[in-house]
């Protein structure tokens, strides 16, 4: 039986044009008496955005970049839509918190996703966490807003989405220390020599997962771990010595929950973000998804080994920020971000990327995170200090 309209949920998708929103669009039209997209956000593309209107009928559209809401607010007239369009994080934290949504899909990538993160986060909503960068950079006040408000934060992350569905076996404090899994990324087993090589198309290669570039270049350097290592100390409340990871190049196994009896539970599956987001959509019942059983026999062996720290220092360097606390874990994001970016735009090499994080947090001591402020100006700070390393001879204004 389907559910009358009033029950329909209503979800927000924000970051729909890219690879998490594509697959939560797919789950979502796969349940149309159950639940819809009711608000869309994108970054710049008006045209990915316009598409998506067409198909899935929201009653509001976002764009980020205020210079594109001309054309968004023209596409949607012409298509005969009755979407309404707006344009700016401020419209995006309203539509996350206000009634035109129960439900915030958040896929924006980077810090770029912090404001929309907490106001749904403030304001009770469902909250299908993705942008795990928010979490970096703002932990605490993310999961305290979550805290106040009663608002239920179902992971997007895949290790995560496993932690969260091997957890409801019992309560917290029966748990020893969680594993999460990763793939090892484009270069697993390569050494610094061969990485210094690597070029952009390489990097976001990706052999087992396909994702934006950002978070594919994270999962190459293994700075993507680290970030999930932060991650799930904020979701889940365990110390980071007691998270650890290992490298499982067949990505069907997630995560591992060890309880204080020896006994260990895994999630597996193939390695398809629908699953994840089909289980927040629907926790605690579960939704088709699109996507296939596991059939362990076709897929053969599963092998297991650990990371290489030396090849790969990022996990070290997001391992340290969490253990030093206060605002070094923003200036690791904020750093990273900016040296992924660089090394995208072909500015930078491989090999810079964990150099410049490394010297970016030994530049600038952790210092309290008492608050919001004080998180984005070390962000900010930090910003600004990789793009000086990286260039030293632009002028100090280019901040944008
Ligand atoms: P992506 O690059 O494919 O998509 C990013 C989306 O964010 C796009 O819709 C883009 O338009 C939008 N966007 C970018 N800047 C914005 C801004 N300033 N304001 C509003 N919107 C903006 O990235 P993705 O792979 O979908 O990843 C999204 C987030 O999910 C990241 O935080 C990533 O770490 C996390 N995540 C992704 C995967 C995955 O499989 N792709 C898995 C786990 C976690
Ligand atoms: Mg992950």
């Amino acid at each position: 039986m389907q559910p009358a309209a009033e029950q329909m949920r209503q979800v927000a998708v924000f970051g729909a044009t890219g690879s998490i929103g594509t697959s939560a669009l797919d789950v979502i039209a796969r349940h149309p008496g159950r639940m819809r997209a009711s608000v869309l956000a994108a970054g710049r593309n008006v045209e990915a955005l316009l598409r998506l209107c067409q198909a899935h009928r929201p009653d509001h559209a976002v764009v980020a970049d205020p210079a594109c809401l001309p054309l968004l607010r023209d596409g949607l007239r012409q298509a005969g839509l009755p979407t309404r369009a707006h344009a700016g994080d401020e419209a995006l934290r309203a539509l996350a918190a206000g009634p035109e949504c129960d439900t915030v899909v958040a896929a924006i990538v980077g810090a770029a996703g912090l404001g929309s993160t907490l106001a749904a986060a403030s304001a009770g909503k469902r909250l299908l966490l993705a942008n795990k960068e928010s979490l970096v950079l703002a932990g605490e006040l993310v999961i305290a807003a979550a805290r106040r408000s009663g608002a239920q934060i179902v992971p997007v992350d895949s290790e995560h989405s496993a932690v969260f569905q091997c957890l409801r076996s019992c309560r917290p404090d029966g748990v020893r220390r969680l594993v999460l899994t990763a793939s090892g990324g484009p270069f697993r087993g390569w050494d610094r020599d061969r990485l210094a090589q690597v070029t952009p198309a390489q990097a976001v290669a990706h052999p087992k997962w396909s994702m934006g570039p950002k978070i594919s270049v994270d999962s190459a350097t293994l700075m993507n771990k680290g970030l999930e290592v932060i991650e799930a100390h904020h979701l889940f409340g365990l110390p980071g010595e007691r998270i650890d990871v290992l490298v499982h190049p067949q990505s069907l196994v997630h995560a591992l929950v060890e309880y204080v009896d020896g006994s260990t539970l895994a999630q597996l599956g193939l390695p398809d973000m629908r699953t994840a987001l089909a289980v927040g959509l629907g926790w605690p019942e579960r939704l088709d998804s699109g996507v296939a059983g596991l059939d362990l026999l076709a897929q053969g062996r599963l092998e297991f080994e650990a990371p290489d720290l030396h090849a790969f220092p990022c996990l070290r360097l997001a391992r340290e920020a969490l253990a030093a606390g206060g605002t070094a874990p923003a200036v690791l994001n904020a750093a990273n971000e900016e040296a992924v970016s660089a090394f995208l735009q072909g500015r930078i090499g491989f090999l810079a990327i964990p150099a410049l994080v490394e010297d970016v947090l030994a530049a600038l001591p952790a210092l309290p995170a008492a608050s919001l402020d004080a998180l984005l100006a070390a962000d900010a700070d930090a910003r600004r200090l990789t793009r000086d390393r990286i260039d030293p001879t632009a002028p100090r204004t280019a901040t944008a």
